[in-house]
């Protein structure tokens, strides 16, 4: 696929007549490899709009999201550290490793086929860095040193008392939202009450949590005041895979070389018809969909690795249009057969193949979550113990039992030897199962020798609550040799 697109980008450069340098070396960096500092100009237009009413929407979730609870469970809790993980307030164990897996299959190949579909919508409109990024932190600066041409300026200016009250004032709120951003992930991780405590109780009994706290914190403002576009470039291995993800029918932001070449400067007071006549296509070599660009690329070049989508070239470019006469859409949302061919979009082989993976998978575990038992059980033969014989003659094994009881409510539960004669006893009495909470205990298993086999026996116990069986273990009881 890659050589299918990079052949159609050679195409495209020949209609050019120019060379595909731009492919060798980074729009980040200097010759010498050093960062080039992108200073991409205020984006505005109707994409941008939109994204600014989503942006609101996804950070009222994201900042909602910890303090929001169902079942008195969080919305969303990762707490590896606990190994409780919360999924719209249904608690999952560890040992719901099965559901987890097929979770995560499910997934990468939701992934897959969105991508192949929609090629980066994803990172434009929804990834979290793209909106705190672009949507809020360069918001933030461009509310403070102004756009681009004006920060570009001040960051060549001498050390002022201006510049610095600039710098410090900016600086300053960068580490409060990056303190607020890395509480929020914290909460996610920990819990919204675990998180509480570790703000309102003695610092002393927190340190590693407060450890934590300070380092998401740097974290947060390193990335989103220096590392910036390099987090999509350098980091994310989202980008990376698009080369494999993305086909011919992916939607991309792209740019209409059928119409924008030959690309040529405005002449002055030259008519549509007249730029027509010589040749010139619609795109005027303004630069501008590159000077609003956040990652510093071109994308007359066609599809970038470094392209998040964020729509701003397009919004840009329809505004020089709109100026010059022209239709909008010179740069828009098409797919590379679209450009080239005026295809429609159209649903491939490949994406029915994606789709069909993901819908198994989505079934599989749908009936996983459907039939997921309340309870889960461990059943183990006591490390070192050997068989024990009572005075009556009956044999006697002793184990140990775990009980992860994952529902919102206490559960008393019994158990019963379900394949052979015999006595089984909870040491220390009656099983209650406290609500999200696992409970251990001693169980003794006694047989008559007459229903034993030589050596070991498999044994079957039941769990039970409120008369129904919940779920079987299987274990082996061991007695003498015959
Ligand atoms: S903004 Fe449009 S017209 Fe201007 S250079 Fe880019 S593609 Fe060409
Ligand atoms: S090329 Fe356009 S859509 Fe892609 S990152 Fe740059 S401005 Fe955004």
């Amino acid at each position: 696929m890659e050589k299918k697109l990079a052949s159609r980008k050679s195409d495209r450069s020949e209609v050019r007549g120019e060379t595909e340098d731009f492919r060798d070396h980074l729009a980040t960096a200097d010759k010498e490899g050093r960062r080039k500092w992108v200073y991409p100009r205020k984006p505005r237009g109707r994409y941008y709009r939109a994204r600014i009413w989503l942006t609101w929407v996804l950070l009222t979730i994201m900042f909602a999201g910890p303090f929001i609870k169902i079942n008195g469970n969080p919305l969303l809790m990762i707490n590896v550290v606990e190994r409780k993980f919360s999924v719209f307030g249904v608690i999952f164990w560890p040992q719901d490793n099965l559901v987890f897996a097929l979770g995560f299959l499910l997934f990468l190949m939701g992934i897959a086929v969105f991508t192949a579909a929609f090629g980066r919508l994803w990172c434009g409109y929804a990834c979290p860095q793209t909106v705190l990024m672009e949507m809020v932190f360069r918001r933030i600066e461009y509310w403070i040193e102004g756009d681009a041409p004006a920060q570009k300026k001040l960051d060549h200016a001498p050390w002022t008392a201006s510049k610095v009250g600039k710098k410090l004032f900016k600086h300053g709120i960068f580490l409060g939202l990056s303190f607020i951003i890395g509480n929020t992930l914290l909460a996610y991780i920990i819990g919204i009450d675990a998180l509480k405590d570790l703000i309102t109780d003695d610092p002393r009994r927190h340190l590693a949590g407060l450890g934590f706290m300070g380092l998401f914190t740097l974290l947060f403002y390193g990335i989103f005041a220096r590392f910036r576009e390099q987090a999509c470039t350098f980091i994310c291995p989202y980008g990376r895979l698009q080369a494999t993800l993305l086909d011919e029918n992916s939607i991309v932001v792209g740019y209409d070389y059928k119409r924008g070449e030959m690309r040529g400067k405005l002449q002055r007071a030259e008519t549509a018809a007249a730029r027509s006549a010589r040749g010139a296509g619609d795109c005027i070599d303004c630069f501008q969909c590159v000077s609003v660009c956040p990652t510093g690329i071109d994308i007359r070049n066609g599809t970038q690795m470094e392209c998040v989508n964020c729509t701003a070239c397009i919004d840009v470019c329809d505004e020089v249009m709109d100026k010059i006469g022209r239709r909008r859409g010179l740069i828009r949302y098409a797919s590379l057969n679209g450009i080239e061919k005026g295809e429609p979009l159209r649903v491939t082989p490949r994406l029915v193949g994606y789709g069909v993976i993901l819908l198994c998978l989505g079934l599989g575990l749908l009936a996983l979550l459907v039939t997921r038992s309340p309870v889960d059980t461990t059943l183990l033969r006591a490390p070192g113990a050997l068989f024990q014989k009572a005075p009556e003659g009956r044999i006697s094994n002793l184990y140990l039992l775990k009980l992860t009881n994952k529902t919102h409510h206490q559960m008393p539960v019994q158990l019963k030897l379900e394949n052979v004669d015999g006595r089984l006893t909870v040491l220390g009495g009656q099983l209650d199962l406290p609500a999200e909470r696992q409970t251990e205990a001693s169980v003794l298993v006694e047989i008559a020798p007459e229903h034993l086999r030589s050596g070991t026996t498999p044994i079957v116990v039941g769990v039970y609550a409120g008369g129904k069986r919940l779920n079987q273990v299987k274990t082996v009881f061991v007695g003498p040799r015959k």
